[in-house]
């Protein structure tokens, strides 16, 4: 922990260290990737703390997942700021939502509604229209557009007209589901997620005396990814302020990647605007990727249009020269996922730990060809952004339950029948429906109990640790724990989509999919939507701190015809491609690798190999050795720059460890 306030601000730059101090008054941070955003706002705000000048508890800092708001936290504990409240904008209102219910409402806050899809089909069966359930999901999407846009379904046609946005239905029919699915929730006393901001956004607006309480509480705001931030979480922000202006904000309109939920960058670019006096500070010393990375990113943005692009920051790399990007075709995806599978076992056996790896893809969908690849290869993974055991409905509704419990007493007579700990939780969710016996089979409902009997074990452990334990203190412990799974975990390679990849970094990151089709994707079609393909790939591009893989595969299934290209965002940037034509050796890049197939008359793909071949002349391998490497023994590994140079550094990094 730094010895003082002062310490804290060591290990920033000048920028930064303006970003840091300036603890008054509006700030914005205008910045591109890996330029230090979040770290400088996390210095800001332990500074400010460490100074004497913002009590922790009066510090809401605002991230946009969980993982982050997690992350920010244990940096704050090393910094010597412990108790600032960094949240989602989601579990910030959540919180007030549930403490300022019975006061502002009466009775107890609905519950989140489980299955919110089967809400939507219900509403859709009820206006006698039938949706498939891809059709399911993009109306969905479309009433949750229509709520952080403030949209009422009355308004929705005329609204979507005007955003330019393709309704994947008759906007008519649209507005219908969703006037009857809002019905729905209020006959069954369910709220959904952006209902917790609408109603938070709704009390805050209408209860003068709650929205006092809240200002006194929070004097100063962080908010971090701000080019993301929809209309409905700045209105809750600006009821947060109130007429105050202590907010700090930092984003990169170049990542603008969630447009199509109705999030938009103009907050982040009209701030100045806003609030006249602003201290604005531009980053661009990138801390995170070699030049070689930078220089890819930089090509990206230099080739995009839009608002967005008009104000983007060329990117100056601090580090140290590192391996060319490397570019890869392949003839179908499985013969990709295992290209990519090899090339990190590869790269682990030499000693590059899992964790410092990701593959990010462009869709959730692709992601299963990837897990597949990696099992055969048997390399560890966990997937972003699917089901940990805190965000399980099951859990989360218990969760409610006995922090209700805990608060009110819960089913009293219960709760007396049960003196001890497990017996009280045990109590509670058997008011949930819970049997302490386990239903028969394996489907869903069993491990939906499954998950229920887990969280009764947590509470015996706990009341064997401290005896003296009450449900309020296991609450706490329960919300801890759900919080420290959301923080990074080590073991394996990371598969993420991109968008679920924004502000996190690996030394290694393989980029696949990047082909026509996938990236841009095949709806995006208006220039706009085209503009965010592009940004998104800014994103995972620069995601890497150093080694850059970026691959396509020419069809989806072996034995396909080729009916892809690679993505038009490379053109001009990666060797080969047209406008590069003839000065590779200008940009320097690492060269396209070809040969890798998979065999069209091949068993299926989960026992198919691909025949081992060399990855530089494409000869067909037989010595184990050289199968090992993936090429002859004789040909230069297009890897091997990246790959000795990253291991001798981590070599050089265990020895002097081990030699301490
Ligand atoms: P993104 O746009 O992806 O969210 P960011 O601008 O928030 O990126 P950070 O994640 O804060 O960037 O920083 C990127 C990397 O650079 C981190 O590993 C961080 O520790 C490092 N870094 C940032 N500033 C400095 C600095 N002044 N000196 C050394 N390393 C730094
Ligand atoms: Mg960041």
């Amino acid at each position: 922990m730094p010895d003082s306030a002062d310490a804290v601000l060591e290990g920033l730059d000048p920028e930064q260290r303006e970003v840091a101090t300036a603890l008054q008054g509006p700030v914005c941070v205008l910045a591109g990737a890996g330029t230090g955003k979040t770290r400088a706002i996390t210095h800001r705000i332990a500074y400010g703390v460490r100074a004497g000048i913002l009590q922790p508890s009066s510090v809401l800092a605002v991230t946009f997942t969980n993982r982050a708001a997690g992350e920010m936290r244990g940096r704050l504990r090393q910094l010597g700021a412990a108790g600032v409240q960094a949240r989602t904008f989601h579990s910030a209102a959540l919180r007030q939502l549930q403490y300022f219910w019975p006061k502002a409402v009466g009775g107890s806050m609905p519950r989140l509604v489980d299955r919110k899809i089967q809400l939507v089909a219900d509403a859709a069966a009820a206006c006698r229209i039938r949706l498939d359930r891809g059709e399911l999901r993009d109306v969905t999407a479309e009433i949750e557009w229509s709520k952080v846009t403030q949209t009422v379904p009355a308004d929705y046609p005329p609204a979507i007209a005007k955003a330019g946005r393709d309704a994947p239905r008759d906007p008519a029919e649209i507005a219908q589901i969703y006037n009857v699915y809002e019905d729905l929730k209020r006959d069954r006393s369910v709220i959904d997620f952006e209902d917790v901001l609408l109603l938070t956004v709704a009390i805050l607006q209408d209860r003068h005396d709650i929205a006092d309480q809240v200002r006194s509480q929070y004097q100063h705001f962080v908010v971090d990814e701000y080019q993301d931030v929809s209309p409905l979480q700045q209105r809750l922000l600006e009821l947060w302020l109130g007429d105050r202006d202590n907010l700090c904000v930092v984003g990169d309109a170049s990542q603008t990647i969630y447009s199509f939920t109705g999030a938009t960058p103009d907050h982040l670019l009209d701030f100045r605007t806003r609030h006249p006096g602003a201290t604005v500070v531009k980053l661009v010393r990138d801390y995170r990727s070699t030049p070689q990375v930078v220089h890819l990113a930089n090509g990206l943005l230099a080739q995009a249009r839009g608002r967005a692009a008009d104000h983007r920051l060329e990117l100056v790399s601090q580090r140290e020269a590192g391996p060319e990007p490397v570019y890869t075709e392949y003839t179908d995806e499985p013969a990709e996922a295992e290209g990519a599978a090899r090339r990190i076992r590869e790269l682990m056996d030499s000693g590059v730990p899992a964790a410092e790896i990701a593959i990010l893809f462009r869709t959730n969908a692709q992601s299963e060809t990837y897990e597949q690849a990696l099992a055969d290869a048997g390399v560890p993974y966990q997937l972003r952004g699917a089901e940990r055991f805190f965000d399980r409905p099951e859990v989360r509704k218990a969760g409610i339950a006995l922090r209700g419990a805990a608060r009110f007493g819960g089913n009293d007579s219960l709760l007396d029948d049960a003196p001890d700990l497990p017996s009280q939780v045990r109590a509670v969710l058997s008011g949930e429906g819970w049997t302490t016996q386990p239903p028969a089979g394996s489907g869903a409902v069993r491990e939906r109990w499954e998950s229920l009997a887990a969280l009764v074990n947590l509470a015996q452990d706990f009341a064997t640790a401290r005896p003296d334990a009450t449900l309020a203190d296991l609450v706490a412990e329960l919300d801890e724990r759900a919080n420290a799974q959301h923080a990074p975990t080590v073991q394996g390679v990371t598969l993420a989509s991109l968008h679920s990849a924004k502000g996190l970094e690996w030394d290694v990151v393989f980029l696949v999919g990047v082909a026509e089709g996938m990236m841009p994707i095949t709806y995006a079609k208006t220039d706009e939507q085209i503009e965010e393909e592009r940004r998104l790939l800014y994103v995972g591009v620069t995601r890497a701190r150093r080694y850059l893989h970026v691959s396509w595969a020419l069809t989806r299934a072996p034995g396909g015809r080729p009916n892809r290209r690679p993505s038009r965002f490379l053109d001009g940037l990666r060797p080969g491609s047209a406008a590069t034509a003839g000065r590779t050796a200008a940009v320097g890049s690492g060269g396209v690798v070809r040969g890798f197939t998979s065999r069209p008359d091949a068993a299926p793909r989960r026992t198919q190999r691909t025949p081992a071949r060399c990855r530089v002349c494409g000869r067909t391998l037989t010595d184990a050795g050289e199968m090992k490497l993936m090429r002859c023994e004789g040909c230069p590994s297009d890897m091997d720059e990246g790959l000795y140079e990253r291991l001798r550094e981590w070599r050089g990094i265990q020895a002097r460890l081990s030699g301490q």
